[in-house]
């Protein structure tokens, strides 16, 4: 699909150090995962890379910091308008390497892109604070101050916003950073940084390394451990971001982590029961399931319980598996065997315990796993208990709010939960009760730059997006003057 390209150069194949794209002798493969066609070869890079890029971005950091953040916000928008310029092939690259469908791609472009102009015009609003004096002597202010050089490491299963979350800001403060992208998704990567070279970030501003999965522990290691790196951003598996918090503790580095999760979707007898099924089909099967704010368990009132697991299985139902370039294709293929082996083994769990498939449950063809209804599943299912990231709704029934609220919090994850009621009472009881970091009430898409996206408990440290997402990257410093 590849060669369909409108602007050829996009596809990058090299690696990102200092302004300059950098080779390697060793190199790894990308593959479309609806295929397993080989699309390009990347360099596999390791450790002495990764220094490389982080002595860059030092070297380049005094000089951009001294940038105004009117200046900064320029180059953005010019990569922000670039992105948009682009975005048919960039969702091309994207759906080649990754293999969600060509629309779903098409909309990440622009949900990446906004974090890029949201963070262009925050930047200019870091303003510090003048405090009122303890002592009539003094004076006290207090400045917001770039970071440092900052290094991020990106999944897969949303190769362009999981770096443009932290990236934008972290740039927009005045930071240079490192990015590690998924070893599955480099070329999207890649072809950011390429647009970010053609709006004008000098050099050593941006450095992106790719490397396979054996390079990607080295070049996290080093990253951890650097003494210039001053800040980590990480969004993936909560058993990565434990390793890499481990190793960040000797440099006391500053952390933000965005984890898994375990989201719950509450559908009570109040609730309008298509909205529900409606906002259930966005929130568990965009990106066939592979995203971390997924519904990954259904928890639905006995009154409603019949009626929205029959519409929900439905609907699942007629969902379109397939090539995500192919038209009328809306669930794409699984990023890898790997993933389908974990959906499967839930999927064969809750059978074993009793649950019951209304729709799916099997393997449809290489990576590709039938969108799946079960019913009856119960708490001490692996479908329940772990992150499933698959196309797999699992469905309890409950029978009063409070077992709801018990259901919904008994997990160590904290992301995103959802639930649907058309009682104002319940809507704040419910909302303030979830322990998680984000809800949605009667609506099954919640994140968009303008609000803040996090977790709490094992979900991660920190949020992105929004006005506080550009803070990970901002030290405050208190100026006391004193003999006034
Ligand atoms: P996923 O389950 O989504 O693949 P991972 O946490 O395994 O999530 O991967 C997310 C990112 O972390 C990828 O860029 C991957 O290369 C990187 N990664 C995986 N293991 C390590 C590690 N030990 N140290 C640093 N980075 C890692």
């Amino acid at each position: 699909p590849l060669h369909l390209l409108k602007d050829a150069a996009l596809l990058r194949v090299d690696a990102l150090i200092d302004g300059r794209w950098i080779g390697a002798p060793e190199r790894f493969a990308v593959t479309d995962p609806a295929t397993g066609i080989e699309l390009a070869c990347v360099p596999a890079l390791n450790a002495r890379h990764a220094e490389d890029a982080i002595q860059a971005a030092h070297h380049v950091w005094p000089a951009w910091r001294a940038t105004t953040a009117k200046e900064r916000a320029s180059l953005l928008m010019r990569w922000f308008h670039l992105m948009q310029e682009h975005a048919d092939d960039l969702a091309m690259i994207m759906t080649a390497e990754q293999g969600k469908p060509l629309a779903e791609a098409r909309g990440e472009v622009g949900y990446a892109a906004s974090f890029i102009e949201w963070f262009a015009q925050e930047g200019r609003r870091v303003y510090g604070e003048t405090i009122p004096t303890h002592d009539r002597d003094k004076r006290l202010l207090v400045l917001k101050q770039p970071i440092g050089v900052c290094a991020a490491i990106t999944p897969w299963n949303f190769p362009l916003a999981m770096i443009t979350r932290k990236v934008a800001p972290a740039l927009a403060a005045g930071c240079p950073v490192v990015v590690k992208p998924a070893e599955q998704t480099p070329l999207s990567a890649l072809a950011l940084a390429e647009l970010a070279q053609r709006a004008g970030f000098p050099p050593g501003v941006l450095n992106v390394l790719t490397s396979d999965a054996a390079g990607s522990i080295a070049i996290g290691q080093r990253l951890c451990i650097s003494e210039e790196v001053r800040h980590l951003s990480f969004t993936g598996s909560t058993e990565v971001g434990r390793v890499l918090m481990m190793q960040c503790a000797p440099t006391i580095k500053k952390l933000s982590l965005e984890l898994g999760g375990n989201a719950p979707f509450i559908v009570f007898d109040d609730a309008d029961v298509d909205a529900a099924v409606e906002g259930a089909m966005h929130s568990k099967f965009r990106n066939a399931g592979q995203t971390c704010v997924c519904a990954n368990r259904f928890y639905v009132q006995d009154g409603v319980y019949d009626e929205f697991v029959t519409k929900l299985a439905a609907r699942a139902a007629a969902l379109q598996p397939g090539n995500g370039f192919e038209p009328g294709v809306n669930l794409g293929v699984l990023i890898d065997e790997a993933a389908v082996a974990k959906v499967q083994r839930h999927v064969e769990d809750a059978l074993g315990k009793g649950a019951r498939a209304l729709t799916g449950g099997h393997v449809l063809a290489a990576r590709l796993f039938a969108p799946t209804v079960l019913a009856d599943v119960s708490a001490d299912m692996l479908c329940v208990r772990e992150e499933t990231f698959g196309p797999v709704a699992p469905v309890a029934r409950f029978s009063t709010e409070a077992q709801a609220i018990a259901l919904a919090n008994a997990s160590e994850s904290g992301l995103a939960g959802y639930f649907y009621s058309r009682d104002v009472g319940r809507i704040f009881r419910v909302g303030e009760a979830l322990e998680c970091g984000m809800v949605g009430v009667n609506t099954g898409l919640i994140s968009t730059a303008e609000v803040p996206f996090g977790g709490v408990k094992q979900s991660g440290l920190g949020r992105e997006g929004s006005r506080h997402g550009i803070e990970d990257y901002l030290e405050l410093k208190t100026l006391c003057l004193g003999g006034m």
